[in-house]
């Protein structure tokens, strides 16, 4: 799809989740460093934040945002530390973190990630919510290890689980914890920063997967813990417990209705997403979206 020149709002919006490297411009983004804790840092560009452990082992990173941003990204962790990145670890398949998957392997890293995201990436994949085909990705952006329930990295004196939860942003979401560090990131599992999740339908995402995901997290961390999300500002414990709690209010709303018998369009125009929209509904999944996929996802 071409996006329309004259709605800067709509390619703002669909460039945040559902990239197409080829229509956006990446001259003016920087790389930009913030120290999480020892060891342990966000980078933050286009497309989902980046996370990258450094230490006596190699660099390893989390996501890799998108192919033209590569050289950058590289840049940044060379400032921080003279190894080499080592491993990538994929969130999920999107294309605003997986697009420097090859770059990155070109570069001597290894890419990891869920089964589905292998899958998923090798074939042609068609959004209905937005209307859009992604093309395979070349062989050299596969992910050349693969898991099915989790993997453990020893690296850099942490121990950094990765584990798959079910269904919630798509269907091959894994979860990142440095547990040393005291640092989780959750790709798309969790926007920060007051915006309806994107619980992608088309990639097998389900609403409730999205709360069990928190649920999980949740019962997992401190209040000293901080957060990488998908996308946003770094996050604590009460951030994404915000978060959590009105996904949840919202879709038990929307399944009474669903429960009711009401059609999609039907629950759509009852707006029971209303008194959260202000807050909630300004960013790239608008409340009408947002209520549709929850609808649409529930059992
Ligand atoms: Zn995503």
């Amino acid at each position: 799809m071409r996006f329309p020149t004259h709605a800067p709002t709509l390619v703002l919006a669909l460039a945040v989740a559902l990239p197409a490297v080829a229509q956006q411009d990446f001259s003016k983004v920087e790389i930009k460093a913030e120290k999480v804790k020892d060891g342990l840092y966000m980078l933050i560009g286009q497309g989902g934040n980046i996370g990258l452990s450094v230490g006596k082992s190699g660099s390893f990173l989390v996501d890799d945002q998108y192919a033209p941003l590569s050289d950058r990204i590289l840049a940044a962790v060379k400032a921080i530390t003279p190894d080499p990145v080592r491993f990538v670890v994929n969130t999920h398949w999107h294309g605003d973190h997986t697009g420097g998957n090859e770059n990155m392997g070109k570069a001597g890293a290894y890419i990891v990630a869920h089964d589905n995201v292998r899958k998923r990436m090798s074939t042609e994949n068609f959004n209905a919510t937005f209307q859009r085909t992604t093309p395979p990705s070349p062989e050299g952006a596969l992910p050349v290890v693969t898991f099915a329930e989790g993997v453990t990295f020893f690296w850099n004196g942490e121990e950094i689980r990765v584990y798959y939860v079910p269904p919630g942003h798509t269907d091959g979401d894994a979860i990142v914890h440095f547990v040393k560090a005291d640092v989780v990131h959750m790709g798309d599992l969790f926007f920060n920063g007051s915006n309806y999740p994107f619980v992608d339908v088309s990639s097998g995402g389900r609403v409730d997967g999205v709360i069990g995901a928190a649920d999980r997290v949740l019962a997992a961390i401190g209040d000293q813990t901080r957060i990488i999300p998908g996308h946003g500002p770094l996050a604590t414990r009460a951030d994404l417990q915000g978060y959590r709690d009105t996904v949840k209010t919202l879709r038990d709303r929307i399944a009474k209705l669903k429960a009711e018998g009401k059609s999609k369009d039907a629950v759509i125009g009852a707006k029971p997403t209303a008194d959260y929209d202000a807050k909630w509904g300004q960013g790239f999944i608008k409340p009408d979206v947002f209520t549709g996929l929850v609808y649409d996802s529930l059992p």
